[in-house]
This record gives structure tokens, sequence and C-alpha cells, in this order.
């Protein structure tokens, strides 16, 4: 039998130290001080590997993989740089759907030639073990891939958000699954083409099955859900190229991607399984719209708000959505730096799911250099509404809808949110009464007496605020 080359003790060595170095960049991830370290740890440790991987094969052409690194390194530069915060979301979908695609290449690659990747004795037979990574490795890949380009679709635009229920959809799914279990067998027991090929097929269409049902709404979750299988996808590729650097960042991918879905569902109040079993998000939309025309309500000035905040002793700041689409975050950051001038208390309160993606509002804060003791999650801060003059909610709508305390009908219901109406005055920044939040129903909170509209784009209205500060 034919076996690839003991991997020298040095490249193993080299390895570990750059799987340490990613769980480093995951700690360092998790705290907004410390994340720009983290990432550097992340680039060196992913330095290391790709030099160990090089050193330690036969490369073909390395003028090849130097220009291969070049035009992708390139392209992921130029579109990472360029894309707008708020599309954030279809930009990782789009990046996983690749993930997936390297993968089923790699498996089809070794497959093809398996001699090459020293997976097969001299006769071509694949050796049992390698035919189960493999066949794993291009089946979760190819979910990966299709189930990324319907959700990239789904959150661009291109595709309606609205679930796609297909009758019978969890009888379906269960037999595709079941034939890809019988093909991975028998690819295992013969080493068939066809088998190998069928399995492609049925697990592209599995992921595209999974993946329309799904709403709007839990997108998020799904790009989460798809981070993970790209992990697993190359933890897999990664026994069947024995690189350990792989397998160690595929597992590193592959939980933190199921921890942060779990994170979101719980933020959300929304059971994994039921986000997987799909449908919610489908009456999205025009009922909330509705509901908003004929019920009172109180329009405010920037002068009003400025006006009521300076003669405040404590003022709760809660971003959403809103905010990042209108890059308020900066003339924020100024109208709080005002206040405290004045010997206001400033703080602001983050939902974990306000914006469009975990962290989203974090992200935009610290971009305006606001300070981070100044900003609190909800568990730390919720209680504190209740001794708050004003709080000034900018572009946030679901996170503060009581209906997900109270109505049990609503799609947010049970999903814990920020206790703004319980501040003196409430001030709510959107461009109209009309517009929804991501969850596609009215607040209750606009109509209250406690509540003053202030009808404007975010920076526009912030802006003038300022300006009624001095
Ligand atoms: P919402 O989507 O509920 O509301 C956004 C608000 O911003 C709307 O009221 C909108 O009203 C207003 N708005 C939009 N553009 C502007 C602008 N330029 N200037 C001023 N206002 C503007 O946002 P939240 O942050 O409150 O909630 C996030 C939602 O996303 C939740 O439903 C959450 O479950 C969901 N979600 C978030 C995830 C995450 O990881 N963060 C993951 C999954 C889902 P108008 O159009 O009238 O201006």
């Amino acid at each position: 039998m034919e076996h690839v080359a003991a991997v020298p003790a040095w490249a193993l060595l080299a390895y570990l130290v750059s799987g340490v170095l990613f769980i480093l960049a995951l700690r360092g991830l998790s705290s907004p001080e410390t994340s720009r370290a983290g990432n550097r740890n992340g680039m060196i440790g992913m330095g290391i590997a790709v030099v160990t991987t090089l050193a330690t094969h036969d490369i073909a052409s390395l003028p090849e993989i130097a220009a291969a690194i070049i035009l992708g390194g390139g392209i992921g530069f130029i579109t990472a740089r360029r894309i707008a915060m708020t599309a954030m979301p279809q930009l990782v979908a789009a990046f996983h759907s690749l993930v997936g695609l390297a993968a089923v290449l790699v498996a089809a690659a070794a497959f093809l030639n398996p001699q090459a990747f020293g997976i097969a004795d001299a006769s071509g037979a694949i050796f049992g073990a390698s035919r189960v990574e493999m066949v794993l490795g291009i089946a979760i890949g190819a979910i990966t891939f299709s189930g990324s380009v319907i959700a990239f679709a789904k959150l661009n635009g291109n595709m309606s958000g609205t679930p796609i229920l297909l009758p019978a959809r969890h009888i379906i799914n269960l037999a595709l699954l079941l034939a890809i279990a019988f093909f991975t067998f028998g690819f295992w027991h013969s080493q068939s083409a066809m088998d190998f090929w069928i399995v492609v097929g049925l697990s592209f269409l599995i992921g595209f099955l999974l993946i329309i049902p799904i709403g709007g709404a839990d997108m998020p979750v799904v790009v989460s859900m798809l981070n993970s299988y790209s992990g697993w996808a190359a933890a897999a590729m990664g026994f069947t190229l024995q690189n350990t650097a792989m397998i160690i960042t595929g597992a590193l991918v592959g939980s933190s991607g199921a921890i942060l879905s779990y994170i979101m569902c719980k933020a959300m109040n929304r059971s994994f399984i039921s986000v997987i079993a799909g449908g919610f998000g489908a009456e999205a939309g025009p009922a909330g719209a509705a509901a908003a025309i004929d019920r009172p309500w109180k329009r405010g000035s920037a002068e009003d708000a400025a006006f009521l905040m300076q003669n405040a002793e404590k003022v709760i700041i809660v971003p959403g959505y809103g905010m990042a689409v209108a890059q308020a975050q900066h003339v924020l950051r100024e109208m709080g730096d005002k206040l405290k001038h004045q010997g206001v208390d400033v703080r602001y309160a983050i939902h974990p799911v306000a914006g469009r993606m975990p962290g989203h509002m974090n992200v935009l804060l610290a971009e305006a250099n606001v300070p981070y003791d100044e900003v609190f999650e909800l568990e730390d801060i919720n209680t504190d509404f209740g001794q708050a003059d004003v709080a000034f909610v900018i572009g946030a709508n679901d996170v503060t809808n009581p209906a997900a305390k109270t109505d049990k009908t609503s799609p947010i219901y049970g999903m814990p949110v920020l206790d703004v109406e319980k501040a003196k005055t409430v001030l709510f920044i959107k461009r109209s009464m009309g517009g929804v939040g991501y969850a596609g129903v009215d607040n209750e909170l606009f109509y209250r007496d406690n509540t003053m509209m202030l009808l404007a784009d975010a920076k526009k209205m912030v802006e003038e605020i300022v300006k009624n500060l001095d």
C-alpha cells in the first residue's frame, strides 16, 4: 500500500501553534477591546498554516498557486472594502457558499486522483476511512453551497424572503437524507463513481430544499448554521488531505458557528428545531403597516428632543438597524459627548439581535469611538430604564416592541426586549409611521403618551439635535 510521506515533526508542531493562535483569535473576538489582537492572531495562525503546508508538500507549480492566492485574495479584499455594513449578512452567506464549493471540489479532485492525495493503494482502491471522509466532506460541502446561495438570494432581495412551503417537505427531506445515507454506504462498499456523483447531486438538492422554507427573519440564524456546516465540511476534508491545521480550523469554525446559532436562537426565543423546520416570517409586513394609519401619536422636533435630553439626568440610547442604515453612529457619539459635557449620564443599551448580525451595533459604536464602558448588554441595563428620564431609540423597532411580552400571536412573542417604555419619555427616530421592523409588525409604543416620534433619517435628525444642543 502506498501512503503519503509522514508529516515531519516540525510541521505538526507548526500546525499546533497555528491551532492555538486560532483559539486565541476566537477568544480575542469575544470582546471589542481585544478583537483587533484576536484578528491579528488569526492572521498569523493562517500564515503559519499556509507556509507549513506549502513547505511540506510537493507543489506542482508555485506561480499557479501564488496567482490563485493573489486573485482570490484580491477579490476578497476589494469586496470586503466596498460592502456596506448593512449588506454584511449576505456577504457572509456568499463567502460560505464558496467554502462549501471548495470542499466539493477538493473531494471531487481526491476522488478522481486518489493516489495524488495518498489515499489509495497502487491499484487505485481508496482506503475505507478516506471514502467515508470524502463523501461526508462532499455532502456537507454541497449542502452548504446550495443552502448559502439561497440564503444569499433571500437576504439580497433576489428572492422573496417569504417561506416557500412545499407540501410534505419533511417527508421529502427525510427521504433525501436516507437516500444520501444509502448511496454513501454504496460508495464506501464498492467505490462506485455513480454512487459518488448521486450523493453530490442529492446533497445540492437537499441544501436547496432545507433553506427555501425558512423565512427572512430567521435567515441570519441560518447563515450562522451554514457557517458551522462549512467548518465541518472543511474538517472532513482535513482528514482526507491528512492536514491537522485544516481539521483543527474546521472543527473550530463548526463548533463556534453552532454555538453562535444557539445564542441567536436564545436571544430571539426561537427553538433551533423550529428555525430548521422553517416557516417563520410568513405574515410579515402589511398587517403592521396598515395598523399604523389611524391611531393618534405625537410628533416631536429636533429642538424638542435636544431640550428634553439637556434637562435629563439619565439618557439611555438604544441603537438598532436604522442607525446602521443611516450610518448615524459618528454623529450619535458627538451627541452623547455634548450631553455628557452638560452633566447628563449617557449610556447605550444593546439588544443581542439589534441590527442584522450579532455584534452589529457594538461594531458600529466602536467604529465611532464610543467608550466601551458606556455600552451595556440587555441583561445588564434593562432594569435601569425605570430610572431613566429619556430612552433615545435610534432606528430600533422590534427589539423594543412590548408585543414580544404580551401578544402570543406576534411573530416575535417570547423574544426578550428592551423595556424602553419604562423611561419617563421615549424618543423614537424612524423615517415614517408606515415603516416596520424586520419582523414586519407594528409597535404599539409609537402611540403611547410618553412617546415622541422623531420622523426623519437618523443621521439628519441627530445632526439637527446636535445643533440644538449648543
Ligand atoms: P428593526 O428591523 O426592527 O427596525 C429598524 C427600524 O429602523 C425601523 O423602524 C425603520 O423604520 C428604521 N429605519 C430604517 N432606516 C432608517 C433610517 N435611515 N433612519 C432612521 N430610521 C430608519 O431593527 P432592530 O434593530 O430593532 O431589530 C432587529 C431585527 O432583526 C429583529 O427583528 C431581529 O430579530 C432581527 N434579526 C437580527 C439578527 C441579528 O443578529 N442582529 C439576527 C436575526 C434577526 P422606517 O423604515 O420607518 O425608517
